[in-house]
């Protein structure tokens, strides 16, 4: 892919909503290139399902478990970017079962982790953008011929031409309805059932855990992905921490229910595969309502000329940490070649 060149023939003021990996790189490339750009999330840091959760001395990712960079471009944003030392290779032994219950290595690929948690990267990102965290915008409208953003309180952000919005699917297209676009929110329709839900749990066991595999995908109904948080570079726990995310279809089952007994049927199901007696001595659960996309069109992005709105985000460049970043980075080049709304 074209790396982004500079276009500050016409100098913009965009709106950019949500902080995830997709957000940040669509913030940061038209920033580069001379637009005004400000960035408005819900959440009280900048990240995204990029998440990492403190634990007791330390933090466990609880969301992107590693990423990969098969477009060499992403590894040189983020050197550019985030720096060198915000990130590094997990050399760690993958594994996944098979239906027949043997275990099998994970095919060679370089992946790479934030450093000293999945967080450092966005956090570092960040540092280049202007970010109003904390504010869930719920309706854009068009006032004077410029868009005006509002939040959940009430309050306005005024005079953009152009809006970026980086949320999952289900929660654009709820943004996009409630704006009263609804030819674009209907656009949406095909991709909101593809993102599915994971609970995730990580534990820490003060003895290692004796397992062949630093993470692994199980054969099994409720577990998803097991992986050993300690073993991942830059973290310096006592003990080790183990993410457990369940299974989307088992998630959905048990979407509404009690953290406690999602950790309780989690847990059971790593000793039963592990064979690791003791029982985690403190855990900490997440939902997430979006987790993975996996199927559906891949557009890349998406970008209506007429209104000047934009869609970015995993989910149209076929999921994942880098398709988050492919599909910001395509949706800027457009945005360059179409610079007027
Ligand atoms: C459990 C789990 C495991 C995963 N494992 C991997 C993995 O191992 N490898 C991999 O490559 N990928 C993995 N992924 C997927 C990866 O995390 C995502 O593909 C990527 O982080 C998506 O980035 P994004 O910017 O497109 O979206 P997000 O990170 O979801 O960012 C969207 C942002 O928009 C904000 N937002 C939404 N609505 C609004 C609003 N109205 N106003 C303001 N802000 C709003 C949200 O708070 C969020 O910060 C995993 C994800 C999960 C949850």
């Amino acid at each position: 892919m074209r790396e982004v060149t500079s276009d500050t023939t016409s100098i913009r003021s965009i709106a950019v909503i949500g902080s995830g990996l997709a957000g940040l790189t669509t913030a940061i490339f038209l920033g580069d290139s001379g637009h005004n750009v400000r960035v408005f999330e819900k959440s009280r840091g900048p990240g995204g399902r990029l998440a990492s959760k403190r634990v007791a001395n330390g933090s466990a990712d609880i969301g992107a478990q590693y990423f990969t960079s098969r477009n060499p471009g992403f590894t040189r944003f983020l050197d550019r970017w985030a720096g060198p030392r915000s990130y590094q290779s997990w050399n760690a032994r993958f594994g996944y079962q098979t239906e027949r219950g043997s275990w099998q290595a994970f095919p060679e690929e370089h992946r790479f982790v934030g450093t000293p948690r999945m967080t450092a990267i966005s956090r570092a990102l960040s540092e280049h953008i202007t970010l109003a965290s904390g504010v869930r915008i719920v309706r854009l409208s068009k006032e004077d011929s410029k868009w005006q953003l509002t939040g959940t309180d009430g309050q306005h952000y005024d005079g953009f031409d152009q809006v970026v919005i980086t949320a999952p699917p289900a929660q654009a297209q709820e943004l996009l309805r409630d704006s009263g676009l609804d030819a674009m929110a209907e656009g949406l329709a095909g991709h909101v059932g593809n993102i599915l839900p994971c609970w995730a749990v990580a534990a820490h066991f003060n003895r290692s855990v004796d397992f062949p595999f630093d993470a692994a995908r199980p054969n099994s109904d409720v577990l998803f992905w097991v992986a050993n948080n300690s073993s991942k570079p830059g973290r310096e726990d006592d003990g080790q921490w183990w993410v457990l995310h369940a299974n989307p279809g088992w998630t959905h089952e048990h979407v509404d229910d009690a953290p406690e007994s999602i950790a309780e049927a989690l847990l059971a199901e790593f000793k039963a595969l592990t064979g690791h007696e003791e029982a985690p001595d403190d855990w900490v659960p997440h939902r997430w309502l979006y987790a993975r996309s996996e199927a559906g069109d891949n557009p890349g992005y998406l970008f209506d000329q007429n209104t000047g709105i934009g869609l970015a985000g995993d989910w149209l460049a076929g999921g994942r940490v880098e398709g988050a970043w492919e599909s910001a980075s395509q949706l800027v080049q457009a945005m360059g070649r179409n610079p007027e709304p």
